[in-house]
């Protein structure tokens, strides 16, 4: 459920008509719900009710906005980083260190430093060289890093190819079979408290089975790595849930992902982490836009719309889907091919797309753009990066402000030997 619905006509963002923002801002514009956050984060943490001890940490890249993480830093969430960018936008919304844990397979030398300095609470390594890396940065330090060891439990996660994590030959976690192996090794490097494992097989995960099942080896795991000696006390059940980006799409609610958690983790007596993104923002956020001209074409009209491939990217990416919808809509319908602005034919967001109908200067939104949206974002064409709006009832900030293709300019030189 969420707060972008039809008024009079008119669609709003809770009580703020999308045409306000559009006037006032321009477009194209992310615009999130805080009511929609709240509400995600709220029935994501019931559904978990079973687990008694839980960290629940945001996986900051599905949208690392300072405003957005600063609404779940309130809901008492941590935060999942893959960088020491994201680390420190979690730090700046105010989340404890020790509720951010540190995931990422290429984490370098300074990043491992780094977050050593900051009080990260939970580095999860994704390899044994990571590890050893880690151990002598942090004995250098005369720390000692609290880690999980990163499984990749080679279940197929069912979803694109693309955000599947947790297949044998993907880059993520090692082996299952080597883990027991792996994590004896850096059990006794000093540096290191190797005090629990992680898994993450995947996003916009359509089914829950493939997570349960990862779960259950991961268990398995636990009770081996016990049975060699070691004091198991954290494990990282990762994100990955999917939400509908279709209008009819039927998806495994939270509750039932909860359920099924609760019953496989029972006896595992350990501290459970989850890091959910999309399901989280996805729908707590659309990407308004103006249509700038409607072009006759072969078969389809062309509704060239002025958010482009750089705003939004998941279109060109992954094939990905996002519903499209009129912000005054009429009675009317048509069948479009959407497109943006940029010189790529990969610049298009649906081909052949049953919609309202529209014509140049109106408004339309992208829906489902809260997650993988303006984190993704470039300033290919020189386009600038898109702004960012947070609505809270019937009002709005501006919390991530419009960067022209002038200031990205501003940051370049030319050298005095080409002058
Ligand atoms: C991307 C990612 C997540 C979040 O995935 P969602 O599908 O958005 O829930 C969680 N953990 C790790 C390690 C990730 O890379």
């Amino acid at each position: 459920m969420d707060h972008f619905a039809l008024k009079d006509g008119v669609m709003h963002a809770e009580d703020v008509p999308l045409p306000r923002i559009a006037d006032e801002v321009g477009t194209p514009v992310y615009v999130y719900s805080r009511a929609t956050l709240e509400r995600h984060a709220r029935v994501f943490r019931e559904a978990l009710d079973g687990v008694p001890d839980k960290l629940i940490a945001f996986a900051v890249k599905a949208n690392p906005n300072l405003a957005v993480l600063k609404v779940l830093q309130r809901q008492g969430y941590g935060a999942d980083c893959v960088s020491i960018g994201e680390v420190r936008r979690a730090l700046a919304a105010g989340m404890a260190p020790e509720m951010i844990v540190f995931s990422g397979v290429g984490k370098t030398r300074a990043e491992l430093s780094n977050g050593l300095k900051l009080g990260i609470g939970q580095f999860n390594i994704e390899s044994e060289e990571e590890g050893v890396e880690l151990a002598e940065v942090a004995e250098s330090m005369g720390m000692t890093a609290d880690c999980a060891l990163r499984i990749n439990p080679d279940v197929d996660a069912g979803t694109h190819d693309k955000i599947s994590t947790g297949k044998a030959d993907n880059k993520f976690g090692v082996p299952i079979d080597q883990a027991g192996q792996i994590f004896g090794k850096l059990a006794h490097s000093p540096g290191v408290n190797m005090r629990g494992v992680a898994v993450h097989i995947g996003s916009q995960l359509a089914d829950i089975a493939p997570l349960e099942r990862a779960f259950e080896k991961l268990g398995e795991l636990v009770t081996s790595l016990r049975g060699a000696g070691h004091n198991i006390t954290h494990v990282d059940l990762g994100g990955g849930l999917g939400v509908p980006y279709r209008k009819d799409e039927e998806l495994p609610p939270p509750a039932d992902y909860g359920a099924m958690v609760a019953r496989v983790t029972k006896d595992w007596g350990v501290k459970l982490i989850f890091e959910p993104g999309r399901v989280i923002a996805g729908n707590a956020g659309v990407l308004l836009t103006r249509v700038v001209r409607v072009k006759r074409g072969l078969n389809n009209p062309f509704v060239i719309v002025d958010a482009a491939m750089n705003d939004l990217a998941r279109p060109a990416l992954y094939g990905a889907y996002h519903h499209f919808e009129a912000v005054e809509p009429g009675n009317a319908q048509m069948t479009a091919n959407i497109v943006g602005p940029i010189c790529e034919t990969g610049d298009t967001f649906a081909m052949g797309r049953t919609c309202d109908e529209l014509a140049s200067g109106e408004l339309a939104v992208f829906r489902t753009a809260g997650a993988y949206g303006a984190t993704m974002a470039s300033s290919y064409n020189s386009r600038g990066f898109v702004a960012e709006v947070l609505v809270d009832g019937d009002k709005f900030a501006v919390v991530a402000d419009r960067i022209d293709a002038g200031a990205i300019m501003d940051a370049e030189r030319v050298p005095d030997w080409l002058a």
